[in-house]
């Protein structure tokens, strides 16, 4: 095999969704909905394939079919308040997932450095160093000593953020809300970082795929926004997660010509384009939230009220067993701290050779799993993952405790 796919073969999601399976447990670590997209959407897919246009079951346009390009641009460009051109700023591409690899592929050389923030989501990690770079780690950390009850406990602390820019620094990856703490990075906190952006010429690779599930009335702001870094970032969306339909597959990257372009080599290069009625149907998704900007019958609007009550009942649930929720302001997910729990995993298969919480989930999900299974039904896509002051890295850079007890 080549050389830069050396050490990547375990994945986290292959594994757990095996497990699952095999022990018939819901998987709530993948992160998808156990319902349907909005009619609307659902609707305009049907059109799309049903409908007179045959050619909407051929090839478009490489970097993004036009109608979704168009309505993009004119939806992000009221948003972020700025001109956005549909066909040099938006690279469209097979989810938010091959937007990141396009992204990193075509900045990201040979002994560039990468900043993750950890807890992040796991590709990351073998993307960069796919591009031949290597991953420079900073966590997030509890703000006091007292209990983190909220993702919004959890903070970057500035001097060690800025110890981690070098002169070989090429980039800071921001997801925002986090996956999997769930986190909603404030104006100021973002500021902190765009500073270090400007101030040593690096990249910003921003995941917003869950830009709308926002809770509690807390605001996603995008870093593209702050004065001067629309020429330093990348950022990345996911109609999959904005529309509840993540297996549609259709992301996208966002930026300026200069750093977008490279991104539209390396996918014309693999994918060339993804499968057009889906864009098609996406683009009315947008076209029908234009519409409804700001008003009552908005999804964007709806939708986050929806997960935030499933997110209260998914809490209230993992305390009556045990668990303590850290809060997550935004995202499917949630964290849960299992120290009280204090589980004895003697006999659990591969002791001591992985970290504490994917031994801890793989024994829940061969103990506790029949045992519970009429007890917690599933309310969210979460995870459930060992509390851990980020000292151990391999314990909190995953997102590993992906299946939960139903
Ligand atoms: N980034 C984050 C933070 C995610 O949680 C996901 C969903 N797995 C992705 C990117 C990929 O999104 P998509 O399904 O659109 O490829
Ligand atoms: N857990 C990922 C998400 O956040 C999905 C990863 C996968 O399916 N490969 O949705």
């Amino acid at each position: 095999h080549a050389r830069r796919i050396e050490g990547m073969e375990k994945n986290i999601w292959l594994e757990f969704t095996q497990l699952a399976a095999d022990c018939k447990a819901v998987n709530l670590g993948q992160g998808f909905p156990d319902f349907s997209p909005p009619d609307f959407v659902k609707k305009a897919f049907v059109q799309a394939t049903e409908g007179e246009d045959f050619i909407l079951h051929q090839y478009t346009r490489a970097f993004g079919h036009p109608a979704l390009v168009k309505i993009l641009s004119r939806f992000f460009g009221k948003i972020m308040g700025r001109q956005i051109d549909p066909l040099g700023n938006i690279l469209v591409t097979v989810g938010a997932y091959e937007a990141l690899f396009c992204t990193f592929q075509a900045l990201v050389d040979e002994g560039d450095e990468v900043i993750l923030i950890e807890p992040f989501f796991d590709c990351y990690e073998p993307m960069v160093k796919m591009a031949g770079g290597h991953a420079v780690y900073v966590p997030l950390r509890p703000v006091s000593t007292g209990a983190a009850l909220s993702s919004s406990d959890w903070v970057l602390d500035p001097e060690e953020l800025a110890s981690k820019f070098t002169k070989h620094t090429k980039a800071i990856v921001l997801n925002t809300p986090n996956n999997p703490l769930g986190k909603v990075y404030k104006r100021e906190e973002l500021q902190v970082i765009a500073d270090l952006c400007v101030k040593h010429g690096a990249l910003c690779i921003s995941d917003e795929v869950y830009e709308w599930h926002v809770y509690d009335g807390a605001e996603h702001v995008k870093i593209a926004t702050l004065p001067g870094m629309w020429e330093h970032t990348i950022t990345i969306g996911s109609a999959g997660k904005t529309f509840s339909a993540t297996g549609w597959k259709v992301g996208w990257a966002m930026g300026p010509d200069h750093l977008l372009k490279h991104a539209q080599t390396v996918h014309q290069n693999c994918v060339y384009h993804c499968a057009t009625a889906a864009q098609e149907a996406v683009a009315h998704g947008f076209q029908r939230e234009l519409d409804y900007f700001g008003k009552p019958e908005s999804y964007f609007l709806q939708f986050p009220r929806q997960l935030q009550q499933k997110r209260s009942r998914l809490a209230q649930s993992l305390l009556a067993v045990g668990m303590q929720p850290i809060m997550p302001e935004g995202g499917y997910f949630l964290i849960a701290d299992i120290s009280t729990l204090k589980a004895d995993l003697q006999d659990s298969s591969d002791a001591n050779q992985e970290p504490y919480d994917y031994r801890f989930v793989k024994w829940m999900i061969k103990n506790k799993v029949s045992a519970y299974s009429k007890q917690v039904p599933v309310w969210l896509q979460s995870q459930c993952l060992p509390f851990t002051v980020p000292s151990t890295r391999r314990t909190l850079k995953t997102t590993s405790g992906s299946v939960l007890l139903r």
